[in-house]
């Protein structure tokens, strides 16, 4: 009996999470078309959609013209009953976000820090910023999310390394943000926030097995598994920065050699440029960027060696996982055309052809930064699949 209750627990809130996430992917929404995605009849969608709506999280408005017949009403995600508050903590600076349920951007903030800061001190300012984010919003705030560099322990919700500012251990992030708003709090890994962006706010996505790759200062990835971020055992699934593409390769912060991040991250980049070209002063990156758009030979080369490592441990990847689609964001892609052609030539070389084939490769289209998208995504699924109740209190 306590089985069968689980279950039919379970099966509610998984309808429930699966329309919210319909509501996000697809616009147009009516009964009747989600009743045909979730393969409902229409009477069992109505008996799910009507506390939804009397909850205040979906709202019936204007009607579809469908050009013939009785017009449906169009479903959408309430506007101003809910809100959410994101962040992110990077190994420079740090954003909080106040977004509305639908996903919309009510006001961000952002700040920068020196490498010599102290993480206590960054978190202070941090925890400043989400009470400033908060001021913007008189809606119901289900939670605070926020995206954190991995390795991340999602068990534990430790930070257990960022690499180039080490002390983040030492910080209860989670516990810390509970205690002063008093708010369900959700940390994830910051490229499992930008996948999370991917799959519930890119429009008509049918994408449900997805491997997004950030690369910027740290290479890691998010992994999509049959519509979920795949955590792995302990949360370090898709930490792919630090899988090793050589044994005898240099030290890497993680103890292990030769981990991929240190042959393709932007610093990678960087290093590279300076070797090819014998300038005595690093260029930065957005300037080799405007030299490889510029036709530049050298930056062009040294951006070429790095996207050659980047697809090898790519490849790797997806050989592995066999997903629909590969994603890349963040600093690593901002040579544009020159990045995407450069990636597809490398990974048809890597990948086995029926893979390579059939695998869509792009750069994230997002406008903002996705990972705090993706952040506030996080609270809204977790409190769906778990604090549902929370959220229809008043
Ligand atoms: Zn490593």
């Amino acid at each position: 009996m306590k089985a069968r209750g689980i279950n039919r627990t379970f099966q509610k809130e998984n309808n429930i999470k699966q329309i919210i996430q319909l509501l996000y992917r697809f616009d147009n929404c009516s009964r009747v078309s989600l009743a045909k995605e979730m393969n409902l009849t229409q009477a069992a969608m109505t008996k799910r959609i009507n506390p939804l709506i009397e909850s205040g999280l979906i709202e019936e408005v204007s009607l579809i013209d469908t050009g013939s017949g009785r017009k449906p009403k169009q479903l959408k995600l309430a506007s101003n009953k809910f809100s959410i508050i994101a962040g992110r903590i990077n190994r420079d600076y740090v954003i909080a976000s106040a977004f509305t349920l639908r996903g919309e951007l009510i006001h961000e903030i952002s700040s920068t820090f020196d490498k010599d800061s102290q993480p206590e001190a960054v978190f202070e300012t941090f925890k400043d910023m989400v009470c400033e984010v908060m001021r913007y919003t008189s809606s119901k705030i289900l939670g605070i999310g926020v995206a954190v560099p991995g390795p991340f322990n999602v068990f534990t919700n430790t930070v257990t390394l960022i690499s180039g500012f080490a002390g983040w251990n030492r910080v209860d992030i989670k516990a810390e943000l509970e205690s002063r708003f008093g708010l369900p709090v959700f940390l994830e890994q910051d490229a499992n926030c930008g996948a999370l962006a991917e799959l519930w706010c890119r429009k008509d996505n049918r994408y449900n097995d997805i491997v997004y790759v950030t690369a910027d200062r740290g290479v890691g990835s998010g992994l999509v598994v049959d519509g979920r971020v795949y955590h792995g055992h302990v949360g370090y699934a898709g930490e792919f920065g630090h899988m090793s593409i050589n044994y005898d390769g240099p030290l890497c912060e993680c103890g292990n050699h030769g981990c991929l991040e240190l042959y393709c991250s932007t610093n990678a980049l960087e290093k590279r440029y300076k070797e090819l070209s014998g300038s005595d002063a690093i260029v930065k990156v957005p300037e080799i960027f405007r030299l490889v758009k510029e036709g530049d030979r050298i930056a062009r080369d040294a951006y070429d060696e790095i996207l050659k490592y980047l697809a090898f441990g790519c490849a790797s990847i997806v050989n592995v996982m066999n997903p629909d689609v590969i994603i890349f964001a963040d600093k690593i892609t901002g040579g544009g055309e020159f990045f995407l052609s450069t990636m597809r030539r490398y990974l048809k070389q890597f990948l086995m052809s029926e893979i390579y084939t059939d695998l869509v490769i792009e750069v994230s289209r997002f406008a903002g930064d996705p990972t705090v998208l993706g952040a506030s995504v996080n609270v809204l699924e977790r409190m769906l699949e778990t604090k549902f109740s929370d959220i229809i209190a008043d």
